[in-house]
């Protein structure tokens, strides 16, 4: 990966600089008459950054907005049950509803990138990869047999290939914003996926997009990245990827409902919370109630994560932005009322 130490936004430097010469905006902040040529640098420096107007440096602190989309996404799809939750029409909706709102144009548009396999061997079993690759060719019959061994899941002609899309997208997304080519990103991706596992396919998901990326990123030279997962399941999946690396906080918001909620797991209770190093580093909001409004929302983002984020101070952020928690979403059952209204603007 590419320069991944450059992204300290240019106001932070300069604020850096300043606090250690002097304050900004001054004529003449030394005694010149004795100034050595060190001085006489800090001056010239002090002066051109005096210059910089504030539509400047927010034009130097924001590069703009990534923005990731294919059409082979929507190509994915369960072929013995055109009705299943998960279809094409929930991301077609999502690109049509930001057409609408003008969020697309105003984004900067990243090509989608496929992930190679030696990347996904990080956190998959190569016997999975290499099944995933099988389904392309299979038939009809063999991928509704094969998709029943696991717990929903379901596979196309098209899905591995939208799978390697989807996951090198998210990893090159992730790569871009730490290299600061932009600000932040959204990577409109199908499959999903959170409840990927190293050797299973599970919940909709085929390859754990966010732990791939993550893992991607760690190898590169971070070693603090917060994943948040505001979808409304439990992204089990992330969990047992990171549960014993310190260099990963993984924050999960689920409905749990005392385990009843699917995927019913007792992992997924408030009480996991990361083993051997990993030990504080998983935190699960399990939520046993369905009917949560915003306020609901805003208390667990200002008691729980914003106080734990500050401490741990991430050097990115991940979210695993499954929008079935919104409200409208069957599975949700109003679990987050109006959560997106409040998401950062992306
Ligand atoms: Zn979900």
């Amino acid at each position: 990966m590419a320069d991944q130490q450059a992204h300290e936004p240019a106001a932070e430097r300069d604020s850096h600089e300043t606090e250690s010469s002097g304050p900004v905006g001054t004529e003449t902040p030394y005694d010149t008459d004795s100034s050595t040529d060190s001085d006489d640098e800090d001056y010239v420096l002090l002066k051109k950054l005096a210059s910089v107007t504030f539509e400047d440096r927010l034009k130097d602190l924001y590069s703009g907005t990534g923005f990731t989309y294919s059409d082979l996404f929507a190509q994915h799809k369960c072929e013995w049950a055109p009705d299943h939750p998960e279809n094409p029409q929930r991301i077609l909706e999502s690109l049509r509803r930001c057409k609408e709102l003008g969020l697309i144009e105003r984004c900067k548009p990243i090509d989608a990138t496929y992930t190679g396999v030696d990347t996904l061997l990080t956190k998959h079993s190569r016997e999975l990869v290499e099944l995933a690759e099988a389904t392309a060719t299979m038939t009809y019959k063999e991928r509704m047999q094969l998709s029943e061994k696991y717990d929903s899941w379901f596979c196309n002609e098209v899905t591995y290939e939208a799978a390697l899309a989807s996951c090198g997208s998210v990893i090159n997304m992730a790569k871009l914003i730490v290299q600061g080519s932009v600000t932040n990103g959204f990577a409109m991706v199908r499959p999903p996926g959170h409840h990927g596992m190293e050797n299973e396919f599970n919940g909709y998901c085929t390859f754990n997009n966010v732990a791939v990326a993550t893992q991607v990123l760690l190898d590169g030279g971070l070693d603090k990245i917060l994943i948040l997962d505001w979808d409304v399941h439990h992204g089990q999946g992330v969990q047992r990827m990171f549960y014993e690396d310190p260099r990963v906080l993984y924050i999960s918001i689920h409905r749990y409902e005392h385990g009843l909620f699917w995927p019913n797991l007792r992992e997924s209770d408030y009480d996991h919370i990361g083993q051997d190093k990993g030990k504080g580093f998983n935190v699960n909001i399990p939520l046993n109630q369905i009917g949560m409004k915003d306020a609901d929302y805003l208390s667990i983002l200002h008691q729980l994560i914003l106080p734990l984020t500050y401490e741990f101070c991430p050097q990115l952020i991940l979210i695993s932005s499954g929008y079935d928690a919104a409200v409208g979403c069957p599975e949700s059952n109003n679990f987050l009322f109006h959560m997106f209204s409040l998401a950062p603007n992306l």
